[in-house]
């Protein structure tokens, strides 16, 4: 495999694993996220915010019972219909009672209407007279007409500085059945404000209470949704819209709707006591946030996975790589480098000889009659004496010398910064210690003889002139009947 298709092939490689894990990783995490966001959404529109409108509901229930029993009370109050049946003589008596009521049962205020009188007794005393014109008094007709014994209504209190109250307003009758007025008890809807801000608070909330034409009532202290005040039209809140679109009319039920580029849950419900619907709203936002960043944490773990994988990986196949590189370049008998090693050496020592102006010599050796000891001894024989000599080459050289196995039992020998002189001493110092070396295989000793060529790199040189006048010169060697060195110099083929 060439360098260049290892080097693709490790990039696919690499590729196709991130890939795989960045798409594994990224499954896994949108596929918990949105399994959570899911949950979290039903949780949100089935349990919590139904809860949170059952709670308000009942603590408003809750807050009613006892004036609306009071109220009743006093409607069936045999004082208070002896009183108004006997001409409504002294306020007075009207007023203590009245003020004992509220004392005593901590209401905020208790009120008698006389309907033949059509004054409005309350605890301090004859607060007005009812007047059929004016608009604040309208209550008081409707009353009177109703069929039911009572109803509740949320009002402003004239006699409480019109702070919202919830007012009962029960039907009076003499012992004929005749209706004489109306009575009951007011109370304020601070609890239920109270109620309101606890919970927008500990839940982020917005809890509002809306009446049937779409008009906000009541809000907890720090007003309605978006910004919105007690009296809004809901429909005139810009924000809201979406939900306008989808809600036209209260009407009880689960919603989704943006507002201000913010998802909502919306709950609502009827109240009936109150005519009104209660509105639980929560944001998206704030109860996904929470498992987003949980999902932008998983991502940037699986991030962080991938590219250690991706280093880790780099570097073994780099590592193996170098190794692949090192062994294709290796003869694997002798450990010298082979061909392939030796033309990047050679390559390197001849611009080196060019840039520094240093003289280079190349020599070719070729052991002699070796087919003859493969013959004779084997070829196992012929291999452990190709790399005994391989190491006698190598022990006769300096480190900065270039040796390859040139092939077969071949090598080349290219001596740095050598002149022809020198390099002759190097080469007949190797072609004695062959000569002499007996190599020792399986009990016998052998010995070989080695025919060199000799060269001097020139300026104009190729690797190949220089190999091929390197060669002549052994082939000279050889036919002058072996084991010595012949030189062949650049300007002239014969020496
Ligand atoms: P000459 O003196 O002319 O060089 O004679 P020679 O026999 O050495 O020449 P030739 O090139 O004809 O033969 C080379 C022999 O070297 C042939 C081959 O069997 C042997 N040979 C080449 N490579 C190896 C090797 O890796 N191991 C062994 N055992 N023998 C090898
Ligand atoms: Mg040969
Ligand atoms: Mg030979």
């Amino acid at each position: 495999m060439s360098l260049r298709s290892a080097f693709i092939s490790q990039r696919s490689l690499i590729l196709t694993l991130v890939v795989l894990l960045g798409s594994g990783f990224l499954a896994t995490s949108l596929l918990s996220y949105y399994a959570s966001r899911a949950s979290i959404r039903d949780n949100i529109v089935n349990t919590e915010l139904p809860l949170t409108s059952d709670t308000v509901y009942s603590e408003i229930q809750k807050d009613l019972v006892r004036p609306i029993l009071i109220s009743s009370m006093m409607a069936r109050d045999t004082f208070m219909r002896d009183w108004v049946v006997a001409g409504e003589h002294d306020p007075e008596q009207m007023t203590r009672y009245l003020n004992e009521v509220m004392n005593h049962y901590g209401a905020y205020t208790a009120f008698f209407v006389s309907n033949t009188s059509l004054k409005y007794y309350q605890a301090k005393g004859v607060l007005k007279q009812i007047d059929p014109e004016e608009p604040r008094d309208v209550w008081y007709y409707r009353v009177r007409d109703m069929t039911t014994p009572y109803e509740i209504n949320v009002d402003p209190d004239m006699a409480n500085k019109d702070n919202l109250t919830f007012f009962i307003n029960y039907k009076v009758f003499d012992y004929n059945d005749n209706f004489i007025g109306a009575t009951g008890v007011g109370l304020t809807v601070d609890a239920v404000i109270k109620l309101i801000d606890r919970y927008q608070q500990r839940y982020q909330r917005s809890v509002y209470f809306v009446d049937a034409f779409g008009r906000i009532v009541l809000t907890g202290a720090d007003g309605g949704p978006q910004g919105a005040t007690i009296g809004q039209q809901l429909s005139s809140v810009p924000s809201l819209n979406e939900l306008q679109k989808k809600l036209p009319k209260p009407q009880s039920g689960s919603y989704e709707y943006e507002a201000q580029g913010q998802g909502h849950f919306l709950n609502v419900r009827f109240i009936p006591e109150l005519n009104w619907y209660l509105y639980v709203d929560k944001q998206e936002a704030g109860a996904m946030s929470d498992i987003r960043r949980s999902l932008y944490l998983n991502l940037l773990i699986c991030l962080l996975v991938t590219l250690v994988v991706v280093f880790l990986l780099q570097r073994v196949l780099n590592r193996y790589q170098r190794k692949i590189d090192i062994h294709a370049t290796l003869d694997s008998l002798t450990r010298l480098p082979n061909r392939r090693g030796f033309d990047l050496l050679a390559l390197k020592a001849m611009q080196e000889a060019r840039r520094e102006s240093k003289p280079l010599a190349a020599l070719l050796l070729d052991l002699d009659h070796f087919k003859q000891l493969n013959d004779s001894h084997g070829h196992l024989a012929g291999d452990e004496v190709l790399a005994g000599f391989a190491d006698d080459l190598k022990s006769c050289l300096r480190q900065s010398d270039i040796i390859c196995r040139w092939g077969g039992e071949e090598f080349i020998i290219l001596l740095k910064n050598t002149d022809s002189v020198t390099a002759h001493t190097v080469a007949e110092k190797i072609r004695k210690l062959a000569e002499q070396h007996p190599y020792r295989f399986d009990g016998t000793s052998l010995h070989i003889t080695v025919s060199l060529g000799l060269t001097q790199w020139q300026a104009n040189d190729t690797l190949h002139s220089l190999i091929s006048r390197a060669d002549r010169a052994l082939y000279r060697a050889k036919q002058a009947g072996r084991n010595q060195i012949c030189s062949e110099a650049a300007h002239s083929h014969a020496e």
